[in-house]
């Protein structure tokens, strides 16, 4: 990858002629079978240009209550583009789609407009967890008839894809807009990619600019993310295997009122009945403490998650350190 950022051919991409940029973006847009894409620094702009380039303000929004783009993006929807926003609580990322139909309002002056469904593949929060294929066509088809628009944020779209045996493409043909990430398990140190029709990736590049998130040289970025897409992404799978192997091990302590999640992907969470909602930091902090790194969620539990840089070796440890700490925690 150090290499590939090296050798990238440059230009300007505020210009739009820098070819190492450019051809991501074509790969990028290949892979997921839209006709154009759009490199940008972060999963958080990629979304917030989706909402921007699919609402106008005084529209709504539906996402899964515990989805990025409603918590973690500073209600960017609100504050950039004047979307309010409906969330609906989902199982395991999955929003039952009567909910989704009783949430569209009807044309009435007294009311917002309902114009774009989010939901994230895989669902981070919720556990890592897969969409069913199934359910995002039943959710396209209902975006469809109701006039809705769909954007997925596949920030894990591959792990999804490798995990499920689902091309990407399947995926993110059920949706207008589809932004994945290069620089969690794809192993690229930053960027992502926001993919759609050629109309919306050309409004998706205003809206970059206006972010600020038009870069010039951003080749030596986009090489990273070429490299990604052409190394990285079988290989998702054995953090697969390396996240349901420890959630194994982690039952084996058998310890009463210790939750710990069945992964469908590369993340395992654990959790227990407590009043303290900062016992899930106070946790992690003791991990870190003892060199591994996870991150505690004030009163939804302990993410640990696995990645291109943890090998079967890294593994094995933090399975010792976990076991260590959780025996004590509930001895
Ligand atoms: C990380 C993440 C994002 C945002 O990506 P950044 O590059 O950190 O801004 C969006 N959605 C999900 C599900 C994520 O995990």
């Amino acid at each position: 990858m150090l290499e590939a950022m090296c050798s990238a051919p440059l230009g300007d991409d505020v210009f739009g002629d820098d070819p190492t940029v450019t051809r991501l973006e074509e790969l990028a847009a290949e892979s997921l079978g839209k006709e154009a894409a759009i490199f940008v620094p972060s999963g958080t702009m990629g979304n917030s240009i989706a909402v921007g380039t699919h609402c106008s303000p005084g529209d709504e929004v539906i996402f899964e209550s515990l989805c990025h783009t409603y918590n973690f993006e500073c209600a960017g929807a609100a504050r950039l583009w004047g979307v309010q926003a409906v969330s609906i609580a989902g199982d395991r990322g999955v929003i039952p789609l009567d909910s989704i139909a009783a949430a569209i309002r009807p044309e009435d002056v007294h009311m917002a407009r309902t114009k774009l469904v989010i939901l994230e593949q895989t669902s981070n929060i919720a556990g890592g967890c897969i969409l069913p294929l199934d359910y995002l066509e039943a959710v396209a088809s209902l975006c469809r008839e109701r006039g809705l628009r769909l954007h997925i944020d596949g920030a894990r779209i591959f792990n999804a894809s490798v995990a499920s045996g689902v091309e990407v493409s399947s995926f993110a043909a059920c949706a207008d807009s589809v932004m994945f990430c290069l620089s969690k398990g794809l192993g690229a140190p930053a960027g992502s990619v926001l993919a759609g029709t050629a109309e919306t990736i050309a409004e998706a590049r205003r809206l970059r600019k206006l972010l600020g998130g038009g870069l010039r040289q951003a080749g030596v970025l986009a090489a990273c993310g070429i490299y990604a897409l052409g190394h990285n992404i079988e290989r998702l799978g054995e953090d697969h295997r390396r996240a349901a192997e420890l959630a194994v091990k982690l039952k084996e302590l058998n310890l009463a009122g210790l939750r710990i999640s069945s992964p469908d992907t590369n993340m395992v969470f654990l959790g227990w009945d407590g009043e303290d909602p900062d016992r899930y930091t106070e946790f992690s902090n003791r991990l870190r403490s003892e060199g591994l790194l996870v991150v505690g969620l004030s009163g939804r539990g302990v993410r640990i998650v696995f990645h291109k840089d943890a090998d079967d070796d890294a593994a094995v440890r933090a399975a010792g350190i976990l076991s260590r700490n959780l025996t004590e925690l509930f001895s």
